[in-house]
């Protein structure tokens, strides 16, 4: 089967409920191909069971037309039965998949890679758009593509913020206002660190521990903060090809953020 877009189709796979990080990808690809699809699709493969799947935002009329406003071509909002008439196989990216996001979230990256893989099967895309909002899930997806021989390219955009900094996330919206008050000291803190970080370990690991400190006495918590390598993950202490990453509770919203100190590919 060719490729909907006959060779020049980009593909933004989303759960929807779009915001600016959304159009952004949308945007990008537009200026770079004939056809552009979007998915939009609440992946229940991707939830734990004590997670958001039910209440997840989903406004379809609005992001219809959002998606038009962009000059999208095709959105592509299939059904949970059709994605999923049942799903016998699941796609498992051994060891990135299993730190950091993988660990808070058991199955979540077999979630997403798996449906990843048969949204890209369906969609036939040549290039599909991710944020690096989800760095974890950047690493996980450009994996699974090499790994099987997807053929399809990948292209990483910079996160889209909010003017006070927080990164835009379709669950931003559950924050009360007085913890939406208090989200983008997240940020903050991870570009205090950056700004501090030296290439010596020791200093690093006492740095890590202030910032975990800072974000605990504000009110979040932590799940983690940690310095790691962009091949593969794992914490490191010096500072080329490395990204900080975050996550927090605030209240029950979890949030995640990231700065790379390297920008691998781009
Ligand atoms: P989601 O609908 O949350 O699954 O996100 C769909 C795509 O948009 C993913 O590739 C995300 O990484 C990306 N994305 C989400 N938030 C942002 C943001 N603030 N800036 C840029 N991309 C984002």
């Amino acid at each position: 089967m060719r490729s909907l877009g006959g060779g020049d189709l980009g593909f933004v796979p989303t759960m929807g409920a779009f915001h600016e990080g959304h159009l952004s990808l949308m945007r990008e690809a537009r200026q770079h191909h004939k056809t552009v699809c979007v998915s939009l699709f609440v992946n229940p493969l991707q939830f734990g069971p004590n997670e958001d799947l039910e209440k997840y935002p989903r406004n379809e009329a609005r992001d219809f037309e959002l998606a038009n406003s962009v000059g999208v071509d095709i959105v592509f909002a299939p059904s949970r039965e059709e994605i999923y008439p049942r799903q016998s196989t699941m796609i498992h990216v051994a060891g990135l998949s299993d730190l950091w996001e993988g660990q808070v979230r058991p199955g979540h990256f077999d979630g997403v890679a798996t449906v990843v893989a048969k949204l890209f099967n369906i969609v036939r895309p040549d290039i599909a758009y991710f944020g690096w909002k989800d760095l974890q899930q950047c690493l996980v997806i450009n994996r699974m593509t090499e790994d099987l021989n997807q053929g399809v390219k990948l292209k990483f955009l910079d996160t889209v913020r909010e003017p006070d900094g927080l990164a835009m996330s379709s669950r931003n919206a559950y924050l009360t206002p007085e913890l939406r008050a208090k989200a983008p000291l997240l940020q903050r803190a991870l570009g205090n660190l950056v700004g501090s970080f030296s290439n010596n370990a020791g200093d690093i690991d006492a740095q890590l521990e202030n910032g975990r400190e800072l974000l605990s006495s504000s009110g979040f918590l932590v799940d983690y903060l940690e310095l790691v390598s962009l091949s593969d993950l794992r914490p490191v202490r010096k500072l080329d090809d490395a990204a900080l990453i975050v996550a927090a509770k605030l209240g029950s919203t979890r949030l995640i953020d990231n700065v790379r100190l390297a920008k691998p590919g781009e």
